[in-house]
Parts: C-alpha cells; sequence; structure tokens
C-alpha cells in the first residue's frame, strides 16, 4: 500500500472506531511508518470522527513530531510510540475509552473472550493499573516512562485494559487492530450481560487458538467493507493484507 493510501486507511480507520463506538471525542489509532519503522503515523489531537488526511503527522518513537505544522499532537502519543519501541511486529495501535470495558478494569473480574468472533482479544485481558508506578496521576500515559510501563505489561499481549481509564490494542495491520477494538468492545457488553444470567462458559484456550489461527485477511476485510460502508468511506484494496 503506498503511502497516501496508507493515510487514507487511517483516516477510515478514526472514522469506522467513531462509528461503532469505540472512541468518542477521545481514543486514537497510529500505524507504524511503512518505510521507517522508528517512527508512526497518528492524528494531531483531534475527535476522530472528525480526522482528514491532512491531520496525519509523523513522530519518532520517543514521541517527537517530524514536521508539526502548528499541529498539536495527543496528549497520550507515548502509548504509541513505547509498544512499537517494544513489538517489531506490531504495526498499528489502538488507544481507546470504549465504555463497556471500564467496568473490568476497575473489579477483580477478568475480561475474557465469550464468543468466537472476540477470540482476537486474546486468552484473557490484563490490566495495568497507572497507580501502581507511578502514584496519583490524571491516569493519562504523558511520558515515555509511562508508555513504556505500559508496554512492558501488555509483552506479547494484544489487548490490556487501564484501569479507570481504558484499553490499548496493538495488531499487525490497521485493520486488524480495528477488527479486534470493535470485538473487544463487544466481548466487554456481551460479557456483563451474560454475567447477570448467570455463570459463564467462556471460549477454552484451545477454542481461542483455533479460532485466531483461522482469522485471517478473509474475515477482516469482510468487517473492513462492512464498516467503511457505515462509517461513508471508500473500501480500498480488500486483498492487500
Ligand atoms: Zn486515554
Amino acid at each position: 500500500m503506498n503511502f497516501d493510501l496508507l493515510i487514507e486507511e487511517l483516516v477510515t480507520a478514526n472514522r469506522i472506531l467513531a462509528h461503532e463506538d469505540v472512541v468518542d471525542s477521545f481514543g486514537h489509532i497510529s500505524v507504524r511508518h511503512p518505510e521507517r519503522p522508528d517512527r508512526y503515523l497518528l492524528s494531531r489531537a483531534r475527535a476522530p470522527d472528525c480526522i482528514e488526511a491532512d491531520d496525519i503527522m509523523e513522530f519518532t518513537l520517543d514521541g517527537t513530531p517530524v514536521d508539526a505544522r502548528e499541529r498539536k499532537p495527543y496528549l497520550e502519543r507515548f502509548i504509541h510510540g513505547a509498544i512499537y519501541e517494544a513489538r517489531p511486529e506490531v504495526r498499528s495501535v489502538v488507544h481507546n475509552h470504549s465504555p463497556s470495558v471500564i467496568p473490568f478494569g476497575v473489579t477483580r473480574q477478568k475480561l475474557r473472550p465469550l464468543l468466537h468472533m472476540c477470540a482476537s482479544i486474546g486468552h484473557e485481558v490484563p490490566t495495568w493499573d497507572s497507580g501502581e508506578h507511578f502514584g496519583d496521576t490524571a491516569l493519562l500515559v504523558e511520558s515515555m516512562e509511562m508508555g513504556r510501563d505500559l508496554a512492558r505489561f501488555l509483552g506479547a499481549g494484544r489487548t490490556a485494559l487501564m484501569r479507570g481509564h481504558g484499553c490499548v490494542v496493538a495488531g499487525t495491520s490497521i485493520r486488524h487492530a480495528v477488527f479486534t477494538s470493535v470485538y473487544l468492545e463487544a466481548n466487554a457488553k456481551l460479557q456483563m450481560q451474560a454475567m447477570a444470567l448467570g455463570e459463564v462458559k467462556f471460549l477454552t484456550p484451545g477454542e481461542v487458538d483455533t479460532i485466531i489461527a483461522r482469522t485471517g485477511p478473509f474475515t477482516i476485510n469482510r468487517a473492513w467493507e462492512n464498516w467503511c460502508r457505515r462509517a461513508d468511506r471508500p473500501v480500498r484494496a480488500l486483498d492487500n493484507e
């Protein structure tokens, strides 16, 4: 995918996350720079549903803008650079405050996949608590030190909750990160509904692994095409990943 198309893909991802209620006025998605693995692309500080191609900025992994041109970056951009720094295979990162995940970050109840479409979230979603190493803060990831602590906690995982704040998702492409983010919110909502009815039978570890092995471009592009339509964005290059 050429650079301009990748920018358009990132704009589309922002619009989709907004339309699928994963982000509201806050939250963001980035992509690693296709030619410079030590850089990433992320919008200026703006609500995701409003983002245009000109809003997309380039950053070095420590969060320094390459050519800011008066554009104000997100305060929490360090989440993205710290994960790219720790995980060479990660190509896209989402940070959001999607409402249904929040209760799982502030209770002992573990968020775990219970629907086959949600296996992408991983076997279990652990919760990072900023207070553990940083004490009383505004809970925002405002420095590389905090970003690196979160990245260390995420380890090789795909998803982590952030206590009293939101969550983070690491994907191998923009579409993969969007797919996981949408189904993380869906699983959280369904898990609360199921728990209200009684004891929940979650997917087994073997089921999760089997489903993850089968979740490729065919599945992800089918969702992407539908979400593009709903977000009124053009569908591009369905077979490129
Ligand atoms: Zn946040």
